[in-house]
């Protein structure tokens, strides 16, 4: 049975210090408050990666995830970091395809799909990042949108791979905006998503993949987000930044 997943994102906040701070915060509220049931991913900034997973050695609940990595695997890329220079130190995860890289850095679906492909060689997972603007849920695009996204992203990938992924639907509409989707909302698209991978790569598959929400989640809408049947926990930004905060929307998991 899938497990739930709260995966805290920090994008680009927090100096080295503040950052440790922060995980060294989260780290015995999680030991104290936290059953094994959920399973607790943090994405810090790149260069926070090496002491955090010095920080977590050991730590059975909490794995270490990076917000991206590069799609090729080595070689002249002046700036940028390989999957494999993740794995190495510690890493478990990659955040890939989040919005904000969409956005910003026009990665595309095609990208997206060798990303995944590296870190799943180095034997990491993926959190496939999916969703609408707002433009196009006005539209009543919203499903077709995230159709192609998953389609070119993961439908090349065999049933091997992409049992190993977790998918984050995230309304961009709702990311840092203060507007989350509603449980409706939220629980229509999972249960679409899930129908997705059902017709692609089976009912066995397709009932263990995790798919988290993304969007806006605070410990005050947390519970009736992750109530939702098809919602698996989520994936937060902004309330990941303060350790009370996301140590109680890691509760609204359990
Ligand atoms: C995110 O960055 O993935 C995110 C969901 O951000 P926020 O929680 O701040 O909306």
């Amino acid at each position: 049975m899938r497990k739930k997943i709260v995966a805290a994102n920090w994008k680009m906040n927090t100096f080295y210090f503040d950052g440790m701070k922060l995980l060294s915060e989260i780290i015995p509220m999680v030991s104290d408050e936290v059953s094994a049931d959920v399973k607790l991913i943090i994405a810090p900034p790149f260069i926070h990666l090496n002491s955090a997973s010095h920080l977590l050695v050991d730590n059975k609940k909490i794995f270490l995830a990076a917000q991206n990595c590069f799609f090729e695997a080595k070689g002249a890329y002046t700036g940028e970091i390989s999957a494999g220079m993740l794995a190495s130190v510690g890493v478990k995860y990659v955040i890939c395809g989040h919005s904000e890289r969409r956005k910003y850095f026009h990665e595309d679906d095609a990208v997206l799909a060798k990303k995944i492909l590296l870190i799943l060689k180095y034997n990491m997972q993926p959190i496939f990042c999916c969703g609408e603007t707002l433009a196009q849920r006005e539209e009543k695009k919203h499903k077709e949108v995230v159709t192609a996204q998953i389609e070119k992203a993961l439908f090349s990938l065999d049933e091997n791979q992409i049992q190993k992924i977790s998918i984050a639907y995230e309304p961009v509409w709702a990311i840092g905006t203060g507007v989350n989707a509603t449980p409706e909302q939220a629980q229509e698209m999972h249960a679409f998503i899930r129908q997705l991978i059902k017709n692609k790569s089976g009912k066995n598959i397709s009932e263990n993949i995790s798919i988290l929400y993304g969007g806006s989640v605070t410990p005050a809408n947390a519970k009736s987000l992750f109530s939702c049947e098809d919602v698996d926990g989520g994936l937060v930004g902004g309330a990941s930044l303060n350790s009370r905060d996301f140590v109680d929307i890691v509760k609204a998991a359990i």
